[in-house]
């Protein structure tokens, strides 16, 4: 039997760092949804169009897939590691309006459901895991902070400067984010009735993991 730990929360609550790091406690596959999304982005913005049938040819021209990175499961384009091309501002503005195209979502939840396997736990992280995706999962979290946590954390993340200013502007830019991830008609971002909800915004890193560890040990047993 495919047993999945679903972590699912807003833009920038953690949840990669997180559900990797969980992964590593336990033993299990780690993969981050929204790197296949992510992905699908740059190829679209390259090719300038929305169409979805485009987008899918050209990705698979691309070879935009997933590969084995030990138990990192880590997403691939034009034959390299897509990590660099996938996390720049330009795919970040563009990626919640190709993440609302239908047949663009069961593109990447057939890749999602093909990296599940009985052989192994997998830790799957993104907006829809625990509702649409793998709504058997032995463990649903849904991660979340308060948008100024979030914002506070992504700044940090980059390097940047966290004045007031930088803050409103970051803070700003994960809400709109969530509003349209939230307010998309096909699997919207929201959190299933059986998650557990994690708030991180006064959790340190390493007590959220064990949190999320502590429960993921239960559901396993
Ligand atoms: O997790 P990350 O912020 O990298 O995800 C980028 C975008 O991909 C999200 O803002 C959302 O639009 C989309 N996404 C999604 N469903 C998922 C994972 C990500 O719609 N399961």
């Amino acid at each position: 039997m495919r047993r999945v730990i679903a972590i699912d929360g807003p833009a920038a609550s953690g949840k990669s760092s997180t559900a990797a790091a969980v992964a590593r406690a336990i033993g299990a596959h780690h993969l981050d949804s929204g790197a296949l999304y992510r992905g699908l982005t740059r190829v679209a913005l390259d090719l300038n169009s929305l169409d979805p049938s485009s987008i899918a040819a050209e990705a698979a021209r691309r070879k935009l897939g997933l590969d084995h990175d030990g138990r990192e499961i880590v997403p691939f384009l034009d034959g390299r590691p897509a990590e660099s091309v996938i996390r720049t501002s330009e795919v970040t503005a563009a990626v919640s309006a190709v993440a609302a195209i239908g047949p663009l979502r069961d593109w990447v939840n057939d890749r999602l459901r093909a990296a599940a396997s009985d052989d192994w736990v997998l830790v799957l992280d993104g907006r829809d895991i625990g509702t649409v995706v793998f709504p058997e999962a032995v463990l649903k979290v849904f991660l979340t902070a308060t948008p100024e946590a979030r914002a506070r954390r992504r700044l940090a993340q980059r390097g940047e400067d966290s004045n007031e200013r930088m803050l409103a502007l970051e803070t700003e830019r994960l809400a709109a984010r969530d509003a349209l991830d939230a307010g998309r008609a096909v699997a919207p971002l929201r959190q299933a009735p059986e998650a557990v909800l994690v708030d991180t915004t006064s959790l340190g890193f390493q007590d959220q993991v064990a949190r999320i560890v502590a429960l993921a040990r239960k559901a396993l047993s």
